[in-house]
C-alpha cells in the first residue's frame, strides 16, 4: 500500500494534521493520499484523560472513531503499531495486532511513503524508580479506564468496610497530577451524595512532589494558588519529597517516610517511545526525535511533531510537551506538506512556537492559569470559572479542527444534555 503522506499517531497532533490535509485536498484525493496510522481504533484528546481516570468523563462517549473521522475529512486510516522503518526505501512496517484473547487481528504489514510525520506521543518516565510498574499510568485512553474500573470497586469496598477510609497518592505535581487530584475530590463527592451516610468513607488524597513546589514549570502565583485549591479541598501536599521504591501499597520516600496507599498513581515525567532509538533517526535521551526549525527529523522526507519531537525553541529550550504545541506544528506541516503535495517549493519560514500560556484545571468550575501576551502585550493571570472556561475552550478548539464548527456545536450540545439526564461521574 502507498500513500503521499503517511501520518502515525493520531493524537493531538497527527489526527488535527490528518484531518487538515484531507479537507484541504477532497473527497477524490484525501483518501488515497493522506493515510494515518495508529494503534487504537478510536481517539481520545489526551488532556482529558484524568478525567476519564477519575471516571467523570465516558470514554465510550468521549472517544471518536478513526474511521468515522477518516470518512468526514477525506483521509485513509489503518490501525496498526510502526515497529519498523526503512528511510531508505521510504518503507515502514506495522507490527500485527491482536485482541484479549491473543488472536491475529491485524497481520504485520509493509507501507511505502513519499512524506511520513511521526507523531506517536510519549509515555511515562520512571527515572529508574524500583517498583514503578506497581503505579497507575496515564498514558493512553485503555489506562485511564482501568485506573476508573479500580477507583469505583475502591471506592465501592470502602463504603462498606470497617475503616471507611481510601488512600490514593499521586506521584507528580504537575500539571496532570494536579489536575487529577482536583477531580479524584470531585468524584469522591459526587459518590458520597449518591450513598447512604453511614456508608460515607474518607478520602486520603496525597500528592507527592519532589521539586520545592508543585507545578514547578509555571509562575509561583499559579502554584501558590493550585496548592492552596488543594489543601482547602483536604489534599495533603508533599513538596520536597522524592520517592525512592513504589511498593504495591506504600511510597517510600527519603523526607516523609512510607506513604501508605490503596491506588498509587504515577505522573511524574514523560518521555517518549524507547522503541525510537531503533529507527535510525538522530534522538535524544527522552528518546524524542530530533527535528529543525521546519520539524524535519535528520532523514529525508520524515517530519516529526507533537511530544516525540524535540524542536528548538530558545537558545536552551526545546518546544514544550503540550497540546498547544502539537497543534500548532500540525498547522505548519499542513503548509509543507500541502506546498509539496503540490509540487511546489515550500515556504522558507521557520516553525516559531507561540506560547500562550498555560492553564490548569481544579476541578468543576474552577482553573487557574497564566496567559501570554494578551491585549495589552503583557501576560496575565485568570482564575475561578474564567479560567475554567478557556480550559475548556481548548478542548472544543480540538474538536472544532476534527469536527468542524457545526458538529462540535451539535456534540457539545449533546454531551451536556446527557450529563443532566445521567449525571457527571459514570459509576458503572
Ligand atoms: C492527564 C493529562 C493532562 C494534560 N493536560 C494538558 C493541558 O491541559 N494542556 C496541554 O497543552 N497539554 C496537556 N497535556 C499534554 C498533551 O496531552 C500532550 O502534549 C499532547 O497530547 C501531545 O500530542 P501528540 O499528538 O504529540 O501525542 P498524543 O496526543 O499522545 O497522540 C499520540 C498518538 O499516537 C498513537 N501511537 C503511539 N505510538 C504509536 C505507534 N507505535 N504506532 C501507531 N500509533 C501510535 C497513540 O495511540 C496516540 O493516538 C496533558 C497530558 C495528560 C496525560
Amino acid at each position: 500500500m502507498h500513500h503521499d503522506v503517511v501520518v502515525v499517531g493520531g493524537g493531538a497532533g497527527g489526527l488535527e494534521l490528518a484531518a487538515r490535509l484531507g479537507r484541504r485536498l477532497g473527497r477524490r484525493q484525501g483518501p488515497r493520499r493522506v493515510l494515518l496510522v495508529d494503534r487504537s481504533v478510536f481517539h481520545i484528546w489526551k488532556p482529558t484523560l484524568h478525567e476519564v481516570a477519575a471516571g467523570t468523563l465516558d470514554a465510550h462517549q468521549e472517544g471518536l472513531s478513526y474511521t468515522v473521522l477518516a470518512r468526514r475529512n477525506h483521509f485513509g486510516f489503518t490501525l496498526g503499531e510502526l515497529r519498523g522503518l526503512d528511510t531508505q526505501a521510504r518503507t515502514l512496517r506495522l507490527g500485527a495486532i491482536h485482541d484479549e484473547q491473543g488472536r491475529l487481528l491485524v497481520p504485520e504489514r509493509t507501507l511505502s511513503y513519499r512524506w511520513l510525520v511521526l507523531a506517536m506521543g510519549s509515555g511515562s518516565n520512571f527515572f529508574g524508580t524500583p517498583g514503578a510498574e506497581h503505579a497507575y499510568v496515564l498514558e493512553q485512553a485503555a489506562d485511564a479506564e482501568r485506573f476508573r474500573r479500580h477507583l469505583q470497586a475502591a471506592f465501592t469496598r470502602s463504603a462498606f468496610a470497617a475503616e471507611k477510609r481510601l488512600g490514593i497518592a499521586i506521584v507528580g505535581g504537575g500539571a496532570t497530577g494536579v489536575e487529577l487530584a482536583a477531580e479524584l475530590i470531585e468524584a469522591h463527592q459526587e459518590t458520597l451524595a449518591s450513598l447512604d451516610p453511614e456508608q460515607a468513607f474518607r478520602l486520603d488524597l496525597t500528592l507527592v512532589e519532589a521539586a520545592p513546589r508543585i507545578l514547578a514549570g509555571l509562575p509561583e502565583r499559579i502554584s501558590a494558588q493550585a496548592q492552596t485549591a488543594l489543601q482547602r479541598k483536604q489534599v495533603r501536599v508533599l513538596t520536597r519529597t522524592r520517592v525512592l521504591v513504589v511498593q504495591p501499597d506504600r511510597l517510600v520516600t527519603e523526607a516523609q517516610g512510607d506513604i501508605v496507599a490503596d491506588l498509587i498513581v504515577w505522573a511524574a515525567g514523560i518521555q517518549a517511545a524507547p522503541h525510537n532509538a531503533s529507527y535510525s533517526l538522530t534522538t535524544n535521551r527522552a528518546h524524542q526525535f530530533v527535528v529543525n526549525e521546519h520539524l524535519a527529523t535528520s532523514a529525508e522526507g520524515v517530519y516529526a511533531l507533537g511530544d516525540c519531537a524535540a524542536c528548538p525553541w530558545t537558545a536552551d529550550k526545546t518546544v514544550p510537551a503540550r497540546a498547544q504545541a502539537a497543534h500548532q506544528q500540525a498547522e505548519y506541516l499542513e503548509a509543507r506538506l500541502m506546498a509539496l503535495l503540490r509540487e511546489r517549493a515550500p515556504s522558507s519560514h521557520p516553525f516559531t512556537y507561540r506560547d500562550f500560556g498555560s492553564l490548569v484545571s481544579l476541578g468543576d468550575n474552577k482553573g487557574v492559569g497564566n496567559l501570554m501576551g494578551g491585549l495589552a502585550g503583557r501576560n496575565f493571570f485568570v482564575e475561578g470559572l474564567i479560567a475554567k472556561w478557556m480550559y475548556m475552550s481548548l478542548h472544543l478548539m480540538h474538536h472544532r479542527a476534527i469536527l468542524g464548527v457545526g458538529g462540535t456545536f451539535v456534540l457539545a450540545m449533546a454531551r451536556l444534555l446527557q450529563r443532566r439526564v445521567s449525571g457527571r461521574l459514570k459509576l458503572h
